[in-house]
């Protein structure tokens, strides 16, 4: 079994950030098809539990609310500023993808083997936690966050920190000729693997990654996690391939804390 520690993988380099954040193993369940009432105990829960695991291990500040969508597959995003007067309700926008400058917002992306991808421009202190499955993928969900970051806060591709998140490998996931011949036309060859049963099956982690160096960030502040929901044996995963079931996903994270409150 792996340890609590284990709940939240970290990204190697991202220590001495501002931030909190963590890709979520299957350690901790994230159930969110659910009804309402059971959904808000979840997410409160979830926060909880997040920012108590962190108050411990890192000393940080607490979030007042994690923040996750309703995803759809697309690549539309919602924004969340620090200026805003409200914060929207949890789970009642349909988008792909969150960007926010505020302080002591959670954002989160629920995955079973699509990507979740983590961005940080630590200067302009703005978080991104997006979606990417084949179809957000094809559809630059990734550049599109970037650009986003960009003109909605200013950060500056050069300084965005990114996270490629666990997700199916292209060990575990084979496609057809179709839809393997789009990647190679939007990514090239090196999106395409041979599966294991002698068919083609795709690197989203590597078209992830050249869509995110297309808008302009640089190789050595791209990490890849590499761990393949479906059989990886370092972490246990949840799986859609693998389980054929929706209850069940994976949580991600980032935020910026709030402040410390100052203790007199
Ligand atoms: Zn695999």
């Amino acid at each position: 079994m792996p340890e609590q520690s284990q709940t939240f993988i970290k990204v190697a380099g991202w220590e001495d950030l501002n931030i909190v954040h963590g890709f979520g193993t299957a350690s901790f369940k994230a159930d969110f098809d659910v009804e309402d009432e059971q959904l808000r105990e979840n997410l409160k829960h979830a926060s909880v539990e997040f920012a108590a695991e962190e108050a411990m291990l890192q000393n940080h500040g607490k979030f007042e609310t994690l923040i996750t969508v309703k995803q759809i597959h697309s690549r539309n995003l919602l924004q969340i500023s620090r200026f805003d007067l409200s914060l929207p309700a949890s789970e009642r926008i349909r988008c792909d993808g969150i960007i926010c400058d505020r302080p002591g917002v959670l954002i989160g992306i629920k995955t079973a083997d699509c990507f979740p991808i983590l961005l940080f421009d630590p200067e302009a202190c703005v978080t991104a936690a997006l979606h990417s499955g084949w179809r957000g993928t094809l559809h630059r969900i990734a550049s599109h966050g970037v650009g986003r970051m960009a003109a909605a806060f200013g950060a500056r591709p050069k300084r965005i920190k990114a996270a490629i998140g666990p997700g199916i490998g292209p060990c575990c996931y084979e496609v057809d000729e179709y839809l393997a011949a789009e990647f190679r036309k939007t990514f090239g060859e090196e999106t395409i693997a041979k599966s294991r049963n002698g068919g083609v099956s795709l690197d989203l982690t590597t078209a992830i990654k050249k869509d995110l160096l297309s808008a302009g960030l640089s190789e050595e502040n791209i990490v890849t996690l590499n761990f393949c929901t479906a059989c990886s044996k370092e972490h246990e995963f949840d799986s859609w391939r693998r389980d054929r079931s929706h209850t069940c996903r994976l949580l991600s994270v980032i935020g910026i804390p709030r402040e410390k409150k100052q203790t007199a």
